[in-house]
């Protein structure tokens, strides 16, 4: 954002620098300044269409006050120069802007790769520390609920054991999958290492998220992957918890507990901590039931 500030300033000044100096100075060679600003709205809108639009425009106005200048009768001469150097002018931008959306591809490509994690396109933990940072910014402006599911694979070792790394890696691969069919676009899918993932949903209850992680549950036991001919099946423990004004280490934390309660109760279960039915239930003044909301 800081940055596109500047290349607006930069492009704003340029245009005024090149629009004044073109006036005070009519020679012919000085409206190559004019590829100043115009690198700066390419930089800013980097697409074929700006950059080709901006030499038509370019040309346009250097062809129309070369025509008030001369009154309507611009000599051949003079005609034809003004042609060849706007055929260089488009050459010029046109290279610019081919080096312009590689640049920003390569970026897009960068940012991508340093946000998820390579083998099952996740969001990674640098990614979740700068959702959480923005959310902590809106939700001290306006109160947002935010539930979080963290996921585990059962018995995850013996599957690496008895089918192999190369097996365990196309379940976790799979289980990512399964979990991107179900969510929402608005929902954010974090690797959080190993073989554990979470997931943070914003607008959504304790209720709606218990309900979407036994949705998950099921759809996960259900999946038989085919791995040389042998049917692996898994199944997952999961813990949720809200959003209680938290740090994210305090909210990964209760909701590891939440799933340490899973995994104790049988694994391939759903557990749901609410914040403060959590810190009593820690205290000893309300069961491990009472504290998932049940009777
Ligand atoms: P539990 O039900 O208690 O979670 O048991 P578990 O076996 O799933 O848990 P444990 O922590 O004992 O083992 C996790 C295993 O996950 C050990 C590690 O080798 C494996 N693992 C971690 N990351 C990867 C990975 O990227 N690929 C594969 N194939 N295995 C991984
Ligand atoms: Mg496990
Ligand atoms: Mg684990």
């Amino acid at each position: 954002m800081k940055n596109r500030r500047l290349i607006y300033g930069f492009t704003l000044i340029s245009l005024t620098l090149s629009i004044l100096l073109n006036y005070l100075f009519p020679f012919l060679g000085l409206w190559m300044l004019f590829l100043m600003p115009l690198f700066g709205v390419i930089v800013l809108f980097p697409t074929w269409l700006v950059g080709n639009l901006c030499i038509v425009i370019l040309v346009f106005v250097r062809y129309l006050t070369q025509y008030a200048a001369f009154s309507g009768n611009i000599p051949n001469d003079y005609l034809y120069r003004l042609v060849s150097t706007s055929i260089v002018g488009w050459l010029i931008l046109l290279t610019m802007t081919f080096f312009i959306i590689k640049n920003k591809r390569l970026v897009e490509e960068l940012e991508y790769h340093s946000l998820t994690d390579n083998l099952t396109q996740a969001f990674n933990r640098r990614y979740l520390e700068q959702y959480y940072e923005k959310f902590l910014t809106e939700s001290s402006r306006q109160k947002q609920t935010l539930s979080i599911m963290l996921f585990d694979i059962d018995h995850f070792k013996k599957i690496n054991d008895q089918f192999g790394h190369n097996a365990g890696d196309l379940v976790l691969q799979r289980l990512a999958a399964e979990i991107k069919e179900l969510i929402r676009k608005r929902d954010v899918f974090v690797r959080m290492g190993g073989e554990e993932f979470a997931l943070f949903l914003p607008n959504t209850d304790l209720n709606q998220a218990d309900s979407m992680a036994e949705r998950i549950r099921h759809q996960v036991q259900e999946v038989k992957l085919d791995h040389h001919g042998a049917a692996i099946s898994f199944t997952i423990s999961i813990g949720i918890t809200i959003f209680k004004v938290d740090t994210l280490e305090q909210l990964i934390e209760r909701a590891d507990q939440a799933l340490y309660q899973a995994k104790a109760s049988g694994r391939n279960k759903v557990v749901v901590l609410n914040g403060d039915l959590c810190e009593r239930r820690l205290r000893g003044e309300v069961t491990l039931a009472a504290s998932r909301g049940e009777p």
